[in-house]
């Protein structure tokens, strides 16, 4: 009962798109199958009696013709009103169809970042994004082949409950019966199911290693090819054995709902023989219509009975679907009631006291004290995995802080509408990209600036040069995604559109997070110096790694292990002689050598 329910809650909850989008498709849908399907069944079942009657009144040839005119301009008719409003059911679909892919996509940036992270909420992401539209389809199908089959079925009883009262009798053994065995066939399916879904990963792997750019050149110049096939033919014949396996139990069931349907047909004409030798069926007419109704109403119950089974698995792909949607999240939702709507800028930054740590995994940022002053230009060095790039992200408020507090302008980071503050604070990631979109919409995607910025930009940050080599313009597109005239850019060409393109906004926090890493060592100084002086007076942190680049920073702070462990300028740490001169040392010393 309550199973029932909550199947009933699930596609209502999955059709609730449809009436939120298309109000008025859905009701002309529902009301076409309201009233269509008992005409199609009273029609299907008494068009035939109505000729056979007219033969057997002996009417003339032409009589029989108009009848038969009738009998298919009715059919035409009842047809029209669905054909002229087909291109209107088509277009909203669609419609209603962009618009819940989008609310995926809504969700998607309403949850937070930290569930990224793990690979249980990635599934749940992963689910909807694949389902969500399909299972609202097949909920409103669903529900549309239920209510047809429901009034059909309603339409039939009630002539079969006239003409044929015993009918029913055979009607409900055969439908337990087929019930039961549909039953047992859902139940193979889902262990089918159970089996091939791991497996089925695995070939997607497989799959992706193929098809995804990023392992291309891998495969074709690495023995990956070889694992991949390998595992690939593994898999497939796996996947052959469970089929087999299941086939044959499932063949066994086929075999015996035939045997009944067949079983069903014997009793069926049995009793309309009986009937004729009773002397209750009186002339051949009103046999055809025993017979055409019994059968139609069979169908329909059997439909129905399979609609039960699919509303089953709509409801549970829902179940997996909700999970997503009811993710809670505290960052990006407003947790707060009062929000901070106005900033002024620089920031000042204060960490107070900052603990953090990721869960499931040992390190932890603890007890972290800082103030930058507004328009400071801070580095930050340190062993690979000390923490720098939670740093970053803590400052971008992709995670929150779990103990202390970090202030800008003196206010709880928390306090602030997070949308808003993020407007306010521009960041690099080692990992930057470029758009499908021209040079000039990639450049300018935080703030739209003319073409005379634009071109004073691309000199200041030796893009032009990399425009000329290209043979394209500001309107080439960055990346053949949709243009077969796209550049294709390499990963340092990439940092400095990326860099160039924070240049066009006046930022209150500009965090680079190793923004220049993939430059060659001449262009990386060149361009952190250009960062350091011209960062658009914003208060500026940034990781590097290469320590020559930073060494104009205001300040530059050490981290290891989640801690700050020196914090100066350059010359203050070298002569301090501590990690940050041993750090140094050894890269200057790499490069004399
Ligand atoms: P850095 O930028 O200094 O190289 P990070 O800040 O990226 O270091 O990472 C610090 C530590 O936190 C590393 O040990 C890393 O494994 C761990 N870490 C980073 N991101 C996550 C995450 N999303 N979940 C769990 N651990 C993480």
């Amino acid at each position: 009962m309550k199973n029932s329910f909550k199947k009933w809650k699930n596609l209502t909850w999955l059709c609730r798109p449809y009436w939120k989008y298309g109000k008025v498709y859905v009701i002309l849908s529902l009301f076409f199958v309201v009233i269509m399907s008992p005409l199609d069944e009273m029609l299907y079942v008494y068009s035939p009696e109505i000729i056979v009657r007219s033969l057997n009144e002996g009417r003339s040839f032409s009589y029989l013709v108009v009848v038969a005119l009738i009998i298919a301009g009715a059919n035409f008719i009842k047809s029209i009103p669905r054909m002229i409003c087909s291109p209107y059911f088509t277009k909203k679909q669609t419609e209603i169809n962009m618009k819940v892919k989008r609310n995926i996509y809504v969700k998607a940036m309403e949850i937070d970042y930290k569930y990224v992270d793990s690979p249980e909420y990635y599934n749940e992401y992963a689910w909807a994004m694949n389902e969500y539209v399909q299972q609202t389809n097949q909920a409103f199908s669903f529900s549309k082949r239920f209510l047809s089959a429901l009034f059909s079925i309603i339409t039939l009883f009630s002539i079969v409950m006239v003409i044929g009262p015993w009918l029913i009798v055979i009607e409900i053994i055969q439908l337990i019966l087929q019930k039961l065995l549909l039953a047992r066939r859902n139940k193979i399916d889902i262990c089918k199911k159970n089996e091939t879904v791991p497996v089925e990963r695995r070939l997607s792997y497989f799959h992706r290693l193929f098809y995804l750019k990023e392992y291309s050149a891998d495969i074709k110049t690495t023995p990956l090819k070889r694992f991949a096939f390998d595992g690939y033919d593994k898999s497939g014949k796996e996947q052959v054995d469970i089929n087999t396996k299941y086939e044959k139990k499932g063949a066994v069931c086929y075999i015996t709902q035939e045997f009944l349907f067949i079983v069903t047909e014997f009793v069926l004409t049995l009793y309309l023989v009986h009937s004729i030798i009773e002397g209750n069926i009186v002339d051949a007419a009103l046999y055809i219509t025993m017979n055409l109704s019994f059968y139609r109403l069979d169908s329909n119950l059997y439909n129905l009975i399979q609609l039960m089974e699919e509303a089953n698995n709509i409801s549970m792909n829902a179940d997996k679907i909700r999970e997503f949607f009811d993710i809670k999240s505290n960052i990006e939702t407003k947790s707060t009631d009062v929000q901070i709507t106005e900033i002024h800028d620089p920031f000042a930054v204060r960490f107070k006291n900052v603990g953090f740590s990721y869960e499931n995994s040992d390190f932890a940022i603890s007890d972290l004290n800082l103030d930058i002053k507004p328009g400071e230009k801070i580095a930050i060095v340190g062993e690979n995995g000390a923490g720098k790039s939670t740093f970053v992200k803590l400052l971008m408020r992709l995670y929150d802080v779990t103990d202390g507090d970090i202030l800008i302008n003196g206010i709880s980071i928390k306090d602030y509408d997070v949308e808003l503050l993020r407007q306010h604070v521009g960041v690099a990631f080692q990992n930057t990209n470029v758009y499908a979109m021209s040079f000039a919409d990639n450049v300018s995607l935080f703030n739209k600036i003319s073409e005379e910025e634009l071109e004073r930009i691309s000199k200041e940050y030796e893009l032009d040069s990399i425009l000329e080599k290209n043979h394209a313009d500001f309107n080439s597109e960055l990346t053949r995604e949709f243009s077969p005239d796209g550049i294709i850019l390499s990963g340092g060409e990439v940092q400095k559109i990326a860099l160039a393109r924070l240049m066009t906004k006046k930022w209150g926090l500009l965090l680079l997070d190793e923004p220049s890493s993939a430059l060659d060592p001449l262009a990386e100084y060149k361009l952190s110096k250009l960062i350091l002086s011209t960062a658009n007076r914003a208060t500026t942190i940034i990781v590097a790694h290469r320590l020559s680049t930073i060494r104009d920073a205001d300040r530059i702070i050490v981290m290891e292990r989640g801690k700050l462990e020196e914090c100066g300028t350059h010359d203050e740490l070298m002569e301090k002689h501590g990690k940050y001169y041993e750090m140094f040392t050894k890269q200057a010393e790499n490069y004399i050598n």
